[in-house]
């Protein structure tokens, strides 16, 4: 049961010699327990950066991120319990699929062998790893690798979800098995999930609600029915 409230969350890149970027400039948002939240707008208006910084791989520069009421703005990404599968998020060469998800594990906790094989089992059964376990990332397709990624972070169990287009690299007939297993993971297990996506059939079937965003601020949020219908 976990809540993720964002309270004027900000963020502005400052690279040396260039003008200074905003792109995050004021997220409220507050996303009830178990809630999945699609995330929409146009690329550059400031998704992956809200991502990041939820997840602790990005400074923040004003606001705060709670989770169940408690700033976690301070604790570095390993200690937030936040589960992310981004494409950029690299998987490590030299493990094989099945070492790449019992590691996050194994490091975590002293958990017993058996258990940790037992997991990383289940994780595979349900994402469709099963026949790929012993392979190494550079063997894989992308829609592979980004199954391997999603499948990773699920596996930690995390109290927070956050997908940067999990589903992009799949073909038509796995992005639907991979979305009704999303879905079926999600509401078993009853993540607080935030989807980004472009992809329209995706944001309905999937989220509870959808947010839109532009030039770093929400500009709508509503329910997929409301969001769709309005003129
Ligand atoms: P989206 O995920 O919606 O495509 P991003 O969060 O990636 O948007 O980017 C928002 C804005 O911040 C864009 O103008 C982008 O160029 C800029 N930006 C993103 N990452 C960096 C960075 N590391 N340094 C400087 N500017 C960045
Ligand atoms: P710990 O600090 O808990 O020992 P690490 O942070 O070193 O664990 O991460 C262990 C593994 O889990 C690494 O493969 C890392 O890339 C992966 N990992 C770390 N944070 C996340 C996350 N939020 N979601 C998914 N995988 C993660």
């Amino acid at each position: 049961m976990t809540e993720l409230e964002l309270r004027d969350l900000r963020k502005t890149y400052r690279v040396r010699g260039r003008p200074s970027v905003d792109a995050v400039r004021g997220i409220d948002l507050t996303l009830r327990s178990g809630e999945l939240l699609g995330l929409l707008g146009p690329s550059g208006c400031g998704k992956s950066t809200t991502l990041r910084m939820i997840a602790g791989l990005e400074t923040v520069t004003g606001g705060d991120i709670l989770v169940d009421g408690a700033s976690v703005i301070a604790r570095p990404a390993q200690q937030r319990n936040i589960g992310v599968a981004f494409e950029n998020y690299a998987l490590y060469p030299p493990l094989t699929v099945a070492e790449n998800l019992s590691f996050g594990l194994k490091a975590r906790r002293r958990a017993e062998r058996g258990d940790v094989d037992r997991k990383v089992k289940e994780i595979a059964d349900r994402v469709d790893l099963t026949a790929i376990l012993d392979a190494r990332p550079a063997g894989l397709s992308s829609g592979q690798k980004q199954r391997v990624s999603l499948a990773r972070a699920l596996i930690r169990e995390p109290d927070v979800l956050l997908l940067d287009e999990p589903l992009s690299h799949l073909d038509a007939a796995q992005r639907d098995t991979t979305r009704r297993e999303l879905k079926r993971i999600q509401r078993d297990l009853g993540h607080t999930t935030i989807l980004v996506t472009h992809d329209q059939e995706e944001a309905l079937s999937l989220a509870d609600r959808i947010a839109v965003m532009k030039d770093g601020v929400i500009q709508q949020l509503g329910t997929p029915y409301e969001i769709y219908d309005s003129p």
